[in-house]
């Protein structure tokens, strides 16, 4: 494999400096590095991030071909500076055996766009009745460590209890999607003054913060490691918040979309809207911000959730919930989270890479930009100012809320140890 020196890039938002990949590992990081039988990326003024990890993306494949596959997915997710993500397990057949996950994992491996770290169901089938094969999967090739019924809530008390503490044993944890069924009947956006007046079905927060503070007293009583999925209202934070100061091995995520748009959206009835959990209030998003500036939310985590056309081009009762992320979620946090001055590069390569790799016990992603390291690097253009144009995506689907929008920001290169995927903003 060839050298390849980036010439000048500010490391994790820092002071100029050069970097040299040597094969699959940084050689070298320094100033006024020899650029002898390199190939020299010049990246004066660009920001150089450790490659993103995302705890939670659905690429579909098994199953839903028709709006991902794991092919389309990771070539979006290294479009969008990512060089690992977390598979979900809610494909058809539900990633809930070894030879599921098998799959996913190899995929990933032969595609080689990103890494593909599958997560597998808690319970068979995501119906919650019964544990599903936690340790097979945890043994098998892919080596399982993070559990997820996402999509579904582990609402049994009982199985929930059982998975953190069948997780335990081997260091992994429980990802919960913390939504109360019997306070979500019929619902169709967040409860409260615009669903009234809209007359949709309301989704009351206390139906996710009831699942949370449930969730975070198990895992302390249990004395186990539990992930929050997509958390989405103030009050959610205030019972991680709790939770931390007491102790509570306690994770927590937000998407792109909880920290950018609000239920004010849905007045359009346009089902790019439709999400779950549903687009909160502007009092929310604000709380969900001071949350992640403040490391009460660990990490940005997209939950791109692809869906073809016909899933969502329709009224807004009957659509699919989700939206793509991993293509812009690096743009709105730069536009959430860096202009407004709550984070700086180095909180952002906290919140999107460091911290989920940890917490998905990742080793070789999510590392220090320094000699030795594997050069799984991002290299974003943080002056530039685009509209966001979904033709251009790499993922097979469309549905993003940001079509139309300017958002700042632009990944220019990506590398996968030391392989680039991107090259001047174009997939390699
Ligand atoms: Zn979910």
């Amino acid at each position: 494999m060839s050298k390849i020196l980036i010439r000048g890039a500010q490391v994790l938002g820092g002071e100029a400096q050069d970097v040299l990949i040597d094969g699959e590992t940084i050689a070298e990081v320094g100033t006024n590095l020899s650029a002898e039988g390199a190939e020299v990326i010049d990246a004066a003024g660009r920001v150089l991030l450790p490659g993103l990890v995302d705890l939670h993306t659905h690429l579909r494949e098994p199953g839903r071909e028709d709006s991902e596959t794991v092919l389309t997915g990771t070539r979006a997710a290294a479009s969008g500076g990512y060089t690992a993500v977390f598979a979900m397990a809610n494909t058809f057949p539900v990633a809930d055996t070894a030879g599921v996950v098998e799959q996913v994992y190899r995929l990933g491996q032969e595609h080689g766009y990103c890494d593909v770290q599958p997560i597998g169901a808690v319970t068979v089938g995501l119906e919650g009745k019964q544990l599903a094969e936690l340790g097979a999967m945890h043994e098998s090739a892919a080596g399982v460590k993070v559990f997820s019924d996402d999509g579904k809530c582990v609402h049994d008390a009982v199985i929930m209890r059982r998975a953190l503490e069948y997780v335990k044993a081997f260091g992994g944890v429980v990802a919960q999607h913390a939504q109360e069924p019997r306070l979500t009947e019929g619902a169709q956006m967040n409860e409260g003054v615009v669903s009234a007046e809209l007359g949709l079905g309301g989704w009351p927060a206390v139906a996710e913060e009831s699942i949370i503070a449930r969730d975070v007293l198990l895992a302390e009583h249990v004395g186990s490691r539990v992930h929050i999925c997509h958390l989405s209202t103030a009050g959610s934070v205030e019972i991680v918040r709790w939770a931390k100061s007491r102790g509570i091995d306690v994770t927590a995520e937000v998407t792109p979309h909880h920290l950018l748009l609000t239920d004010e959206m849905v007045r359009s009835y346009n089902p790019v809207y439709k999400v779950n959990p549903p687009l909160r209030t502007e009092r929310d998003v604000m709380a969900l911000r001071e949350a992640l500036a403040d490391g009460t939310i660990d990490i940005v985590a997209t939950d791109h959730a692809p869906h073809p056309h016909e899933d969502k081009d329709c009224e807004w009762a009957a659509a699919a919930m989700g939206m793509v992320g991993l293509e812009t979620a690096l743009a709105v946090v730069q536009q959430t989270m860096v202009e407004t001055g709550l984070l700086d590069w180095a909180g952002v390569a906290e919140r999107m890479s460091f911290a989920p790799a940890r917490i998905g016990r990742l080793d070789n992603h999510g590392r220090p930009v320094s000699a030795g390291e594997p050069a799984n690097l991002t290299l974003v253009d943080t002056s530039y100012r685009g509209v966001v144009d979904p033709a251009h995506f790499a993922s097979r689907s469309r549905n993003t809320p940001y079509e139309g929008r300017e958002l700042p920001g632009r990944v220019t290169h990506t590398f996968l140890r030391g392989r680039a995927t991107v090259v001047d903003g174009k997939l390699a």
